[in-house]
């Protein structure tokens, strides 16, 4: 049965696959004749081109007086685009109905356009908000209760909150508010939604745009764009103004940078000297969101800038019973399982939870059914499947999730059998932009310096995910996930050698003494002695170790006082 299902599910995948890849085809050995931008634009201004067919996609279609060919050029999704083509009497359409083959691509572009509308869509009201960015949008029916788990989030955009309803309150008390927050994290985790709530709870409009819309656009639109919004923003006092893939702006300056910039960087001047120029009375917060912080500009960053970054991970187990929960409220749901359901949808972000939903409720009504059934629930489970960008995260082999719970029980066990007086806030086996797992311990932030032990205890600390690994899988099946646990063990273990004088060395610090040789032969047998020990540590307490992996593979997170209870329990039977 199970073997039955997993083969409908590849094989629905591999339609899905084998349909792009003839729309992929026709799209190559077409005779649609590709044309740069300029060249385009050149035939718009000399009255050559005679129709043009838009689509929300990379590219748009046009036709030239003078021949019978399909040409096509990118997308400049400028906001007048149709307006100029309309003034140089070009025909514009947004549907097309040439010949065959422009008929097979338009469906192609069809096809593209409908999964970039329902991602939108899915987005909720995040079609409007492309259409018209500078559109002020009521938030009013949006609140922290739309948002399912993320409490973590929640408590920490709380003062946010009391702050564009009260500034006053905070100022009186010379605290400092951050002008602007990022929300980062993967794609359908609730950045939006967690910023819509914001201006929700705060009762204030919020005003959106995405990074995106200014990409192409002419050197100076972006710019005019921004400050607008902030105008806009701040004739209504108080506001939230949420600004989406603000990577699309705020890309790490490369090196290779050569000409073409000038718009983005402009844009991204515009909205810097806006947010300086709050004054601190104004209930205005940029909250801004990103699938990656890494790749940011640090200018984003800095104080008086963006400067709380608080991330939004895939939701665990838990949190996607919640978001079901949620979006099943105004659904007549057939005796489904919720937690089951939960269960079954590991790395499913909380955009693919409420599709997932959707599309069952669509399968329900077409066959007439006055309720969705687990049938429902399973056919759509492909859809969404198929139409996820990252398919893989959802079939990550179970191996790999056995693997990252190994690992961060390892790092946890460690973590409680040396350092008790650091609280584990919280394992989680759910990747998030940092790595495969999570874990969590809080050094107590009143402690003025390190003794020697902690210093150790915190590489072992580190080794210890590639200890477990070592020890449960075997020698030769370690994994990569160790390389930034080994990143900060080596920097403890040098600065330990180097600059604390607690190594063999004695009180010298090396740096300056510039023997890397001899650094390096004593960090290697520091390093090993500490790893030695984690793997004793670890085989003395393997029943542990088995009893945190397999929570973490039930539960997906667990936090503290759970450990505490899976540590605990394990104690008591033994
Ligand atoms: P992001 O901005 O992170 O890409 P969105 O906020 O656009 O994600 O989420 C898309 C949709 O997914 C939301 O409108 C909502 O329906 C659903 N969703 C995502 N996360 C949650 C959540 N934590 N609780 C409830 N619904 C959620
Ligand atoms: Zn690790």
């Amino acid at each position: 049965m199970k073997n039955a299902k997993e083969w409908v599910k590849g094989a629905a995948f591999a339609a899905v696959v084998i349909a792009l890849g003839i729309f992929a085809h026709i799209d190559t050995s077409s005779k649609v004749i590709d044309s740069d931008y300029l060249s385009f634009m050149g035939n718009v201004d000399s009255g050559n081109v005679s129709a043009v067919t838009l689509t929300d996609g990379e590219k748009i279609m046009f036709t030239l007086r003078d021949d019978t060919a399909a040409y096509r050029t990118d997308n400049p999704r400028t906001e007048h685009f149709k307006e100029t083509l309309l003034n140089h009497s070009i025909a514009v359409s947004e549907s097309n109905n040439g010949n065959i083959l422009q008929l097979l691509v338009s469906i192609a572009f069809f096809t593209v356009a409908f999964l970039i509308a329902r991602k939108a869509i899915g987005k909720g009201g995040g079609a409007a908000m492309a259409l018209n960015p500078q559109n002020r949008q009521e938030a009013e029916n949006t609140d922290f209760s739309r948002v399912a788990g993320n409490e973590e989030v929640k408590d920490s955009v709380k003062d946010i909150v009391g702050f564009i309803k009260n500034p006053e309150k905070y100022l009186k008390l010379g605290a400092r508010m951050p002008r602007g927050i990022i929300f980062y994290g993967p794609p359908g985790t609730g950045k939006t939604l967690m910023a819509r709530a914001i201006a929700g709870e705060a009762g204030v409009p919020f005003y959106a745009l995405s990074g995106s819309d200014f990409v192409q656009m002419y050197v100076g639109v972006g710019a005019a764009r921004i400050r607008e919004l902030f105008k806009k923003a701040r004739e209504s006092k108080k506001a939230v103004i949420f600004i989406d893939e603000i990577d699309a702006l705020g890309k790490k300056r490369g090196n290779a940078a050569v000409g073409g910039n000038d718009e983005r960087e402009q844009t991204l001047n515009a909205l810097l000297t806006e947010m300086s120029g709050f004054a601190g009375t104004d209930g205005v917060v940029v909250v801004a969101a990103t699938n990656r912080l890494d790749t940011l500009d640090d200018a984003l960053l800095r104080p008086g800038r963006f400067d709380r970054q608080i991330e939004i991970s895939l939701p665990d187990l838990k949190s996607r019973e919640n978001i079901l929960e949620v979006h099943s409220k105004n659904k007549p749901l057939d005796d489904i399982d919720l937690h089951k359901l939960a269960k079954s949808t590991v790395y499913f972000s909380g955009a693919m939870l409420e599709n997932l939903l959707n599309e069952a409720a669509i399968m329900a009504a077409n066959r007439e059914s006055a309720t969705i059934t687990d049938s429902d629930i399973d056919h759509a489970f492909y859809t969404v499947i198929a139409g996820s960008e990252k398919k893989d995260r959802s079939s990550l082999r179970e191996k790999d999730r056995r693997i990252t719970a190994f690992h961060e029980a390892g790092h946890a066990l460690l973590a409680k059998t040396l350092s008790p007086e650091n609280t584990v806030s919280k394992i989680t086996i759910i990747p998030s932009t940092k790595g495969a797992g999570g874990f969590c311990v809080n050094i107590p932030p009143d402690k003025m310096y390190m003794t020697k032990q902690e210093l150790k205890v915190s590489v072992m600390i580190n080794y210890a995910g590639r200890a477990a690994e070592e020890l449960i899988f075997g020698e030769d099946d370690i994994t990569t996930g160790a390389s930034s646990d080994i990143e900060s063990a080596t920097k403890t273990v040098r600065d330990f050698v180097t600059r604390y004088g607690m190594g063999r060395f004695g009180l010298l610090n090396m740096e300056l003494i510039k023997d890397d040789k001899a650094i390096a032969t004593e960090s290697i047998e520091i390093a090993q002695t500490l790893y030695d020990k984690t793997k004793d540590i670890i085989r003395q307490n393997l029943d542990k170790l088995n009893s945190i992996a397999n929570a973490l593979l039930e539960r997906e997170t667990l936090n503290e006082d759970e450990l505490d209870e899976v540590i605990f329990q394990k104690n008591a039977c033994a």
